[in-house]
């Protein structure tokens, strides 16, 4: 704290990222990377545009990228807008179209990061609980008596849970909500739930929002996106360029393209991992664990009789990072990222020998 902080700084409730280990040989399954690397056309195109080209600044609006983005859901150029990762593409959305509104409601377990994009921006929010099994009820989404809501956002798979709720029940929301802005963030979509996409024709209040960094692998590079209705992308633009016109650089313009393009490489590595989160998940049940049903790149799972932190603890020392959150809801359980078959194989192990039922 220092005086000169402004009284915004003052407020503020900053995101606390997993850690990203400098040194030390660790199994890293803590926060969603992609364990199979980039496409190798990706890096190819990266390496070739590392050039002398790299003095222009680069395109403002991504526009190969934004059609070829566009394409693939049916949609134009003017129905998708680009990030430097998704996190500032959310941050842009709440600014553009939360901010000075009633407050937006968030399942009362979700990415932590929507509350501190609230407190940047002065929005309030309101927790919508999710049931025991931690899924919600569609209807429990909309605003109260006299008070509407000034906006919804739901991660599809949630985070940190991995859970999905079906197209149907993004479609009730929406038509149940046809004055509100609904934010659906896929940050892990491609893992087995179903993108609202190919609703954005049909809901002017629908935001759909997207990353590179999971199904793409592409987590160093930065590129996140949006798909709305051109009068919605506006509004973002408008805010990115009050902020920063050159979000995506040269080489994550062409990386990104050049990944989206890669359909082979992209189809295997999202195979192999769901075929591997089957199996972690079969291994943990059979050592006591709870795991609930994961769409995502990740499970989250919590042991009958040994306590999540004493889990974290113990795995750390054996080279295995994974990520634990204090929340009181939630505080019991451990996100566990699914890596390669081998990571997979050497979390089972040490979990196996930990809980002495390996
Ligand atoms: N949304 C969710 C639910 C996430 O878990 C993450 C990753 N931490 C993001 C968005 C942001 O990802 P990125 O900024 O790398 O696109």
């Amino acid at each position: 704290m220092s005086r000169f902080w402004s009284p915004v700084a003052q407020k503020l409730v900053p995101y606390t990222p997993g850690e990203q280990p400098r040194g030390g040989a660790f199994v890293k399954l803590n926060t969603n990377e992609n364990p199979y690397g980039p496409s190798p056309l990706a890096l190819q195109a990266i390496r070739a545009a590392t050039d002398d080209g790299l003095r222009l600044y680069p395109d403002p609006a991504a526009a190969d990228l934004a059609r070829a983005i566009g394409a693939r859901f049916g949609l134009s150029p003017d129905n998708v807008f680009l990030g430097n990762g998704s996190d500032e593409v959310l941050a842009h959305a709440f600014h553009a179209v939360f901010s000075g509104k009633g407050p937006i409601l968030l399942p009362d377990v979700t990415y932590s990061f929507y509350r501190s994009y609230c407190a940047l921006y002065g929005i309030e929010n309101r927790e919508i609980p999710l049931d025991a099994d931690f899924r919600t009820d569609p209807a429990d989404w909309k605003g109260h008596g006299s008070a509407p809501c000034g906006g919804i956002v739901i991660a599809n798979p949630n985070a940190p849970t991995g859970i999905a709720l079906p197209l149907a029940a993004i479609r009730q929301i929406l038509t149940q909500n046809p004055d509100t802005l609904v934010l659906i963030d896929e940050a892990y979509v491609d893992f087995g739930a179903d993108s609202a996409a190919g609703l954005v024709a049909e809901f002017g209040n629908l935001l759909v929002v997207q990353t590179f960094s999971k199904s793409r692998s592409l987590a160093g590079l930065r590129v996140g996106f949006a798909l709305g209705q051109p009068s919605l992308i506006e509004g973002l633009r408008r805010v990115k360029d009050s902020f920063n016109s050159y979000p995506l650089g040269r080489l994550a313009q062409t990386g990104a393209l050049a990944a989206w393009e890669d359909a082979a490489w992209f189809e295997q590595t999202r195979q192999q991992v769901m075929a591997d989160r089957a199996r972690l998940t079969d291994g943990l049940a059979g050592q006591g664990f709870r795991v609930l049903p994961s769409a995502a790149n990740f499970l989250f799972a919590s042991h009958e009789t040994i306590p999540a932190e004493t889990l974290l603890a113990d795995l750390r020392t054996r080279g295995l990072l994974v990520r634990h959150f204090t929340a009181p809801r939630i505080r019991n359980w451990l996100r566990i990222t699914v890596g390669t078959a081998q990571d997979c194989d050497a979390l089972l192990q040490a979990t196996g020998d930990i809980t002495g039922r390996a």
